[in-house]
């Protein structure tokens, strides 16, 4: 008896072996990133919320690898999409800026042809490519250069940059950070394809809508390969969520939100289980820059880390990063080795059997050894830019702070020399300067930092250029949205 079930189960595992080599040959993987806007380091429950209800990504993460240095490019909107979607820091592009920080809605500049994005580089495989939400990376109704199906996307339903960038005169005021805000005040245009279909959009349907979008595709693709980007709108405020989240979260509005996106994660990896693809496509969530703290209540969470939205301190750029692909990716893992939103196309590449650009500098790395746990990644300094300027750099547990400035007010860039340094395993808030011990670490740093700043070459700024006819606001514009 204990023989022939022996033989029964070797023969299972061999035919599965035979199916899973064969799945492999004939099925790329498919793609999926969810980026939320403006979550914080501390806004989930499975990265130490108290009250702000997240099962399923908390779920996400245990059948997966939650990272614990995970990091998106930027501290602001415009510069971390552009380095997600090149695998370069946004200096390479262009795509940052030191008096607009980010594309505004009369701004004609754009994401340059140049650059190849990640949805470029998988349609090269034949992937199907889809961006759902906030693209931020050019708006198209002052530049048609700018949409996202320029730029390798086959579909695309969503808005052309933050919620908040279409005020409405005598209605806004006070909106911004309200827990309840009228839905009348913001005339955010929403768009199919390059068509308008909606202003203002309802955004409190927003985040169901997507999620409808998303799972369609899903569907409509499931014999793949595919790359879907689904760039939520939210938390980024004002605040909108849909009648089955409002007034539900013990956090208030922002927790609506957050409970809204942290389901909108659920119908899309129940999505992929029902259509049998679920072994067969890795899913990464994380966020494009930390919490909009000056929005208080409205606005979320770094947890530990010191500051937020628009600071190179930890909170501004340190994000949630779970990765997800059962089978594949393994479950329960906490990796705690820096990674960062660059680092998904190369590795989207490696995995989908396309050329990594070799023209160019690329700052991202195949991550791979991280997301099978199988190894490390041989990493130089870790870079934090704000706008154009080299503000800070991290090297292992190490981090210098070569120029530091309050993420909003009227605070000027101050240097120093030497750089502050942490150590962000003993101090993660950033608390302690501990330089004057450590010259031989500061250094290193300034080395790698010279070795980085060689690879940088000046490119033309597109976050300057606007349409002729408005002048914009300075001082206003200077916030980042
Ligand atoms: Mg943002």
């Amino acid at each position: 008896m204990m023989k022939r079930l022996l033989v029964a189960a070797a023969a299972c595992a061999a035919m599965f072996a035979a199916c899973a080599c064969g799945a492999e040959k004939s099925a790329k993987p498919n793609f999926i990133i969810v980026l939320a806007d403006d979550l914080g380091y501390g806004d989930l429950g499975c990265y130490g919320h108290p009250s702000i209800r997240t099962p399923n990504l908390d779920r996400m993460a245990r059948e997966g690898i939650r990272f614990t240095d995970f990091y998106s490019a930027a501290e602001v909107c415009t510069p971390s999409r552009a380095a997600l979607m090149t695998g370069r820091y946004p200096i390479r592009s262009g795509m940052c800026n030191d008096r607009f920080r980010v594309l505004r809605r009369e701004s004609t500049g754009h994401l340059p042809d140049s650059e190849i994005t990640l949805a470029q580089l998988l349609k090269t495989q034949g992937y199907a490519t889809a961006c759902i939400g906030k693209w931020h990376l050019g708006n198209w109704m002052n530049n048609p250069d700018g949409h996202p199906m320029k730029h390798g996307f086959d579909y695309y339903f969503g808005l052309p940059h933050s919620n908040d960038m279409n005020p409405v005169a005598g209605l806004a005021k006070g909106q911004h950070d309200s827990l309840d805000p009228d839905p009348k005040a913001f005339n955010a245009p929403l768009f199919e394809g390059e068509k308008l279909i909606e202003q203002p959009a309802d955004q409190t349907t927003l985040t169901r809508r997507y999620t409808e979008h998303a799972v369609k595709f899903i569907n409509e693709h499931k014999d793949g390969p595919f790359f879907l980007y689904l760039a939520q709108t939210f938390p980024h405020t004002p605040l909108f969520a849909s009648d089955a989240f409002r007034n539900k979260s013990p956090r208030g509005r922002y927790g609506d939100v957050v409970e809204e996106i942290d389901w909108s994660v659920g119908q899309i990896l129940d999505a992929l289980r029902a259509a049998g693809i679920d072994k067969n496509t890795f899913v990464f969530f994380t966020s494009d820059n930390g919490p909009w703290l000056i929005r208080g209540l409205a606005g979320g969470s770094a947890g530990l880390l010191r500051d937020g939205k628009g600071s190179t301190y930890e909170g501004g750029m340190r994000e949630p990063g779970i990765a997800w692909m059962p089978g594949k990716v393994p479950a329960g893992i906490v990796c705690h080795e820096i990674a960062s939103t660059m680092d998904l196309l190369p590795t989207f590449a490696t995995w989908a059997g396309a050329k990594i650009p070799a023209d160019r500098p690329m700052d991202g790395l195949d991550i791979t050894p991280l997301l099978t746990n199988s190894g490390t990644v041989q990493r130089d300094a870790y870079i934090y830019y704000r706008g154009t300027q080299l503000y800070a750099a991290r090297l292992g547990k190490w981090k210098a702070h070569f120029i530091t400035q309050p993420s909003y007010g009227p605070g000027k860039p101050e240097p120093h020399d030497p750089p502050l340094l942490f150590d962000l395993n003993a101090d993660p808030s950033e608390t302690t300067d501990v330089a004057a011990q450590h010259a031989d670490v500061i250094a290193e740093i300034s080395a790698a930092v010279q070795r980085h700043r060689a690879t940088v070459q000046p490119v033309m700024n597109q976050l300057e250029a606007v349409v002729s006819t408005e002048t914009g606001s300075g001082s206003k514009a200077a916030q980042p949205h």
